[in-house]
C-alpha cells in the first residue's frame, strides 16, 4: 500500500534550479521514488555535469536538462513545451531556483530588491503558470514551492528575501484558489537553515553558526536530504487532499522563541 501511495514510476518532474543545492537534492529523491526528472539551472556546464552524474546513477532515459532563466516569460513557455515534447507530460513541478542577497534596506537599491524578488517569486508564477496550463488540461498534477523560514519570520539584511518568501506562501495560497478545482495540488515546502553553498557563509561564521544550532529545538542544520521525504509525499498520490500548505522542515525552529 506505501509503496504506492509513494510510488512516482513513470512521472515528470520538473525540478527548477536543481543543477546544485536544494533542488539538486529534491531532484535526487523524486528520482529515487521512480520519477523521470528535468534538471534546470542558468549556467550549463554544471547543469550538463550534474544531468551526467543523475544519468550514470538513474539510467540516461530517466533525466534529461534543460538551461532556461525562470524569470524569463518567453524562455520558461519555450522550455515548457519542448519538454513536453521531448520528454513528456510534466506532472510534478518544483519551484525552486532562488537566490539570497544580503544588505540593510537603507542601503539596498532598488534593482537588486527587484532582482531577488523577480528570481524569488515572480519566477513561481511564471513557470507555474505555464506548466498549470498543461497540466489542467490533463486534470492532474503537484506543484511544490520551495519558501523558507523567512516567509514566517524577519531577519536584519535580507528584505528582499523576506518580503519573496512570505510571497511565496500567499502565491502557492492563490494557486490552490484558482487551480485546486482542476485537479491541482499545490503545496510549499519551507526549509529551515539548511547547509547547502548558498548558505556555507553562514556556517563558516562562528558565531552565527551556533546561534543557529542553539535556536533550533532540534540542535543542528537541515541538510538537503532532510527535504526528500516531504519533497516525495507532496509530489504523490499521498498527498492528494493536501491543498494550499506551507509545510516547515526547520528542525522546529519557527515553533519555539
Ligand atoms: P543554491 O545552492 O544557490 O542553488 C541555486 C540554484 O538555482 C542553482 O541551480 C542555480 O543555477 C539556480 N538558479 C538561480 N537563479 C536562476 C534563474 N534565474 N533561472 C534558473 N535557475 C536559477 O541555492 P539553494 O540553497 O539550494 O536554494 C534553493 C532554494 O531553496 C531557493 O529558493 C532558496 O531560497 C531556498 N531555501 C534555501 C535554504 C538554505 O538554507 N539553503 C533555506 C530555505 C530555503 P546555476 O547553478 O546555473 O546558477
Amino acid at each position: 500500500m506505501a509503496s504506492t501511495l509513494f510510488d512516482l514510476t513513470g512521472r515528470i518532474a520538473l525540478v527548477t534550479g536543481s543543477s546544485r543545492g536544494i533542488g539538486r537534492v529534491t531532484a535526487e529523491a523524486l528520482a529515487d521514488a521512480g520519477a523521470t526528472v528535468v534538471l534546470n539551472g542558468l549556467k550549463p556546464e554544471r547543469l550538463e555535469n550534474t544531468r551526467a552524474e543523475f544519468a550514470a546513477k538513474y539510467g540516461e532515459g530517466n533525466v534529461a536538462a534543460y538551461a532556461f532563466d525562470v524569470t524569463d516569460g518567453d524562455a520558461v513557455a519555450t522550455a515548457v513545451t519542448a519538454i513536453e515534447a521531448e520528454v513528456g507530460p510534466i506532472r510534478i513541478l518544483v519551484n525552486n531556483a532562488g537566490i539570497q542577497y544580503r544588505v540593510p534596506m537603507l542601503e539596498l537599491a532598488i534593482e537588486d530588491w527587484n532582482r531577488v524578488i523577480t528570481t524569488n517569486l515572480t519566477s513561481a508564477f511564471i513557470v507555474g503558470r505555464e506548466v498549470a496550463r498543461v497540466m489542467i488540461e490533463r486534470g492532474r498534477g503537484k506543484i511544490i514551492n520551495i519558501a523558507s523560514v523567512q516567509t514566517d519570520l524577519a531577519r536584519p539584511g535580507i528584505a528582499p528575501y523576506t518580503a519573496s518568501k512570505g510571497g511565496i506562501r500567499n502565491l502557492t495560497r492563490a494557486m490552490t484558489a484558482e487551480w485546486a478545482g482542476k485537479g491541482l495540488q499545490i503545496n510549499a515546502i519551507a526549509p529551515g537553515y539548511i547547509h547547502t553553498e548558498m548558505t556555507q557563509n553562514l556556517i563558516d561564521d562562528e558565531a552565527f553558526n551556533s546561534w543557529i544550532i542553539g535556536r533550533t529545538p532540534a540542535a543542528r542544520w537541515g541538510t538537503p536530504a532532510d527535504l526528500g521525504g516531504p519533497a516525495v509525499w507532496l509530489a504523490s498520490d499521498g498527498s492528494d487532499y493536501v491543498n494550499g500548505q506551507v509545510i516547515f522542515i526547520d528542525g522546529g525552529m519557527t515553533v519555539v522563541v
